[in-house]
């Protein structure tokens, strides 16, 4: 801990994505003056101090024990990124045993420092962590990395699992009315096949519920955009829950994932600057989906006939390895790459590209993406109107949101098993970029909400945005929670 600042311990679940963003979240902290424990088991610490990004000197990093093989994965499993998705839950379920060492480290911090920190802030899977942060008169709260409805429905959904009570297709949340119809094609396949006494539904109902131990709930998110999803966990939980995003993923926090790319920052640039401006389509599934094979092909056929420009991230389609070399003959239709490539209409990227700078480049006017939520901040920061493909966890709420209330989206597809067709994608293509009424609303929409997500983060002396105004009253918060700890202690 850094002499004379006060001390937030934050904790991540061992997934990359949580990682990353948490560590966004940390130096952001750092910025409002707080000194950072960063809590992490031994290999993920291990990974970030190889690449630890320069000027985070008041952030330390901290490795609590664990080993893997003690709870039946396998060895040096401690990140979701290396598992089988089967086995997630195991890592999960192994991640309560960080409680007593979560309980040693903020005793041994208590100890060096002589005081307590002002806060522990856990990742929404360490329900668990209020109970040791309250043990020890440590204000707790919950980080979520993502946002506030598409949570608010996952959560809803697990606890009380609508559709089962149901034959229909159709069925609507009991406890969340407000978020209207669903379909069970919103729904991912642990939610299809839950019933009440399965594990995965017992590990999600026993979390949730701990939530509400917490002293706050703090989401990556913008409160305008987000009202319906943050007044359900107010309502559901009786704490304060606070919208403080976007914080996004910088080049430095990206520079602790070791992505392989296949086009520079530089190149996409320089190949955007070429074309005219809102004249490209985007398309990505984010960093861990991808759709089947026919559905690729039927992409590849829309985005040739759409006529228009794309930049697409194409990784290996479903059955084949998620490692595999680019295959555009298995893959793709014949001479397809060869053929965009003599017409320099696009830009086919396997693995990684380079997204914030692509969503940011002015000629981009669509992106069809899976949804995830650093994608979807990333689009509305920039004002780039979307076409929704959920795939997978609370991506289906997130484009639902982003159609029924921000309007900002139209969907196409969802999941692997949807029988989609190229003329559907080329119509919805048309629809947000074309010279329609539909259209217009859209664009025009989103360069409102572009406008709304900056102005959350604005902080001038005689303008404060939500979300910096919600960040500090958090702080405001906890320090006097703190003081009134110590006031008690010592009377
Ligand atoms: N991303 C990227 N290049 C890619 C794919 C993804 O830079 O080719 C980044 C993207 O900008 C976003 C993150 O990876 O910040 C993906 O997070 P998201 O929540 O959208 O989806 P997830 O990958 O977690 O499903």
């Amino acid at each position: 801990m850094e002499k004379g600042r006060e001390n937030v311990v934050l904790f991540p679940f061992m997934a990359e994505g949580h990682i990353i963003l948490f560590l966004a979240f940390a130096l952001h902290i750092t910025q409002m003056g707080y000194s950072v424990t960063f809590v992490n088991t031994p290999l993920n610490i291990k990974k970030l101090r190889e690449s630890f990004p320069p000027g985070s000197s008041s952030i330390k990093l901290f490795e609590i024990p664990f080993n893997s093989s003690d709870h039946g994965l396998p060895p040096d499993s401690e990140d979701t990124d290396v598992l089988p998705y089967s086995l997630s839950l195991r890592l999960l379920e192994a991640s309560l045993h960080l409680k007593l060492p979560l309980r040693k480290l903020l005793r041994d911090l208590i100890e060096e420092h002589g005081v307590k920190p002002v806060c522990v802030i856990s990742d929404l899977f360490f329900g668990w962590a209020a109970d040791v942060a309250h043990e020890l008169g440590i204000f707790h709260a919950i980080f979520s990395i993502t946002g506030g409805f598409g949570m608010a429905c996952y959560c809803s959904v697990w606890l009380n699992l609508p559709h089962k009570d149901t034959e229909c297709v159709e069925f609507q949340l009991p406890d969340f009315p407000e978020a209207g119809i669903f379909h069970v094609t919103q729904l991912t396949q642990s939610m299809l096949l839950a019933g009440e006494e399965d594990s995965f539904t017992n590990f999600q109902r026993r979390n949730i519920r701990a939530w509400s131990n917490a002293d706050a709930f703090i989401f990556n998110t913008v409160e305008e955009l987000d009202k319906t999803g943050l007044m359900y966990f107010r309502r559901k939980l009786g704490i304060p829950v606070y919208g403080i995003g976007p914080i996004l993923l910088s080049d430095q926090d990206r520079a602790t994932s070791s992505r392989e790319t296949t086009i520079s920052a530089e190149e996409c640039v320089e190949w955007l600057d070429k074309k005219e401006a809102n004249s490209v389509i985007y398309i990505s599934f984010g960093s861990q989906n991808t759709i089947s094979a026919s559905q690729m092909m039927n992409l590849a056929k829309a985005l040739d006939a759409s006529g228009r420009s794309f930049i697409w991230v194409v990784r290996p389609p479903l059955g084949f390895d998620i490692n595999a070399e680019f295959e555009a003959e298995q893959w793709l239709p014949e001479g397809y790459v060869q053929r965009i490539h003599d017409q320099d209409r696009g830009q086919i990227v396997s693995k990684w590209a380079p997204q914030v700078e692509i969503l940011a480049h002015k000629s981009v006017a669509l992106f069809l993406s899976h949804c995830g939520w650093n994608s979807v901040l990333e689009a509305l920061k920039n004002g780039v109107p979307l076409i929704g493909w959920p795939m997978a966890a609370e991506q289906f709420y997130n484009a639902k949101l982003l159609v029924e209330e921000v309007g900002v989206c139209v969907e196409v597809a969802r999941g692997t098993s949807f029988d989609v067709r190229q003329e559907d994608i080329m119509e919805k293509i048309e629809l947000v970029m074309g010279e329609n009424e539909k259209g217009k609303e859209i664009r025009q929409r989103s360069w409102k909400i572009k406008q709304v997500v900056r102005d959350a983060v604005r902080d001038e002396e005689n303008y404060k945005g939500s979300s910096v105004k919600a960040m500090q009253e958090f702080f405001t918060t906890a320090l006097l929670k703190k003081e009134q700890a110590v006031g008690t202690a010592s009377s």
